[in-house]
């Protein structure tokens, strides 16, 4: 580890944290956070040459697993012909034809380099297409570091215990309304209370780990915004092309005025996109008067990953990420229960985590009654038999199409200690 340990002391010296994203730290969980150096198929290896089966996939985007040879090629092909040109490129338009074919709700896509980015121009083009300021999220759902949707929000967020975040102002939040996942009742009497610009919600929510949505409560979302003139934003960024080739709404499929994508459209490289109905994404600049902009928007190397993998994303691809999911979450399971650790292992689709608690979690308080010193005995004792697991509870597990049998073979042998060590760490918090 002394590479890496050498590597984090000098970032700590002159990045914040040592890290760019705040979960790579390690912070949660505690210990050295480990510098990779490559990645091939299912697999990461780091600057002291550990090799680890990779359960991030890079939160998601490597869902063809590591240096997919398509995509390599797509990448290689388009940096021959030249980086970023600063105008319209024939990749935008094939990305954007791609999504459009495959999400029915979405008529017209803008492409954005961020999730980030793509949920603040969403809400955005909402408030100036209903001329009103109100936005309902729910509590536990993660849209990335924008101002206003931070409030209570999973992922890092709550990995750091921040319940909210300084700098962001009383005036951004103000007009932010937070509510309890899955409470179609709070969402009645917030629609009752005040004028609704938007509501928007993970698809699926995997930020507070997974936390399915009740059946019909999207539907139900959905009716509400109708009947008070609001937009929904179904937020597909980590959802969108994972769970099925058309995301989340493959799977369930509602209706929503305008959807966020991220991750996997992007292959590993900065993409991300906002789009929905032709009527509201018009009132976008230059048609409309909503202003939005990116001067790398697009990207050539960009559109290039992220089509090469949407295309190599074909049916059999999909049902091995299904498989490699639910043998990974079995296996969890199985192995937590033979060592008598309070598990809940959550589904939906091919996104699963597990939860250190043995009830049912419908929302983000109950999220959080795990048992996170359990989840840091596991997650260290996985990490030196080799899982790199995502370093917080409150995080999906991502699985690619590449983990073949000899890595979820090594998943499989690693479970059995981890779920011992985090066996230890309960019975010591007893
Ligand atoms: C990751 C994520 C984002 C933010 O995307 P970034 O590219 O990290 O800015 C937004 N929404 C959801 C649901 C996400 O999972």
């Amino acid at each position: 580890m002394q590479n890496s340990e050498d590597l984090f002391a000098r970032a700590r010296r002159i990045v914040p944290g040592g890290v760019n994203s705040p979960v790579r730290a390690f912070g949660a969980v505690g210990g050295t956070p480990r510098f990779m150096a490559a990645g091939q198929g299912p697999y990461l290896t780091d600057v002291d040459g550990n090799r680890y089966v990779d359960l991030v996939c890079s939160w998601g985007p490597m869902i063809l697993g590591h240096r997919h040879p398509a995509v390599v090629e797509a990448v290689a092909d388009a940096a021959a012909h030249g980086f970023s040109y600063g105008t319209a490129t024939q990749g935008e338009v094939e990305l954007a034809e791609e999504i459009v074919s495959r999400v029915a709700p979405v008529d017209k896509v803008r492409l954005v380099s961020s999730g980030t980015e793509a949920t603040m121009s969403a809400v955005r083009l909402a408030r100036g297409f209903t001329g009103r300021s109100k936005v309902i999220k729910f509590a536990g759902c993660y849209h990335g570091h924008v101002d206003a949707l931070l409030a209570a929000a999973g992922s890092g967020v709550v990995t750091f215990g921040l319940p909210d975040t300084p700098g962001v102002t009383g005036a951004s939040a103000a007009d932010t309304i937070v509510l309890p996942y899955n409470d179609v009742a709070a969402v009645e009497e917030a629609f009752a209370q005040a004028e609704i610009a938007c509501v928007i919600t993970e698809a699926c929510p995997a930020n507070m780990g997974v936390v399915p949505p009740r059946d019909g409560f999207n539907r139900r979302l959905r009716e509400l915004c109708t009947a008070h003139g609001a937009l929904l934003i179904m937020d597909e960024v980590l959802t969108g092309f994972r769970v099925s080739a058309a995301g989340w709404h493959g799977l369930d499929p509602v209706q929503a005025d305008l959807m966020t994508f991220g991750k996997v459209m992007g292959g590993g490289l900065p993409a991300a996109a906002f789009g929905g109905r032709a009527d509201v994404m018009a009132y976008l600049a230059p048609e409309g008067p909503v202003y939005q902009a990116g001067t790398l928007s697009g990207n050539p190397l960009a559109c290039a990953a992220g089509l090469a993998t949407l295309r190599a994303l074909d049916a059999e691809a999909y049902a091995k990420v299904d498989a490699a999911a639910l043998a990974v979450g079995d296996a969890a399971a199985e192995a937590l229960a033979k060592a008598g650790v309070p598990h809940r292992l959550q589904r939906a689709g091919s996104l699963f985590s597990i939860f250190f608690t043995d009830a049912e979690v419908t929302n983000f308080a109950e999220a959080k009654t795990q048992d996170t010193a359990a989840f840091t005995a596991f997650f260290h004792a996985m990490l030196d038999q080799g899982v790199y697991l995502p370093p917080s509870a409150y995080e999906a597990w991502f699985l690619s199409a590449s983990h073949d049998d000899e890595a979820l073979s090594r998943v499989a042998e690693a479970l059995p200690a981890a779920a011992e060590a985090a066996a230890g760490a309960a019975a010591a918090a007893r």
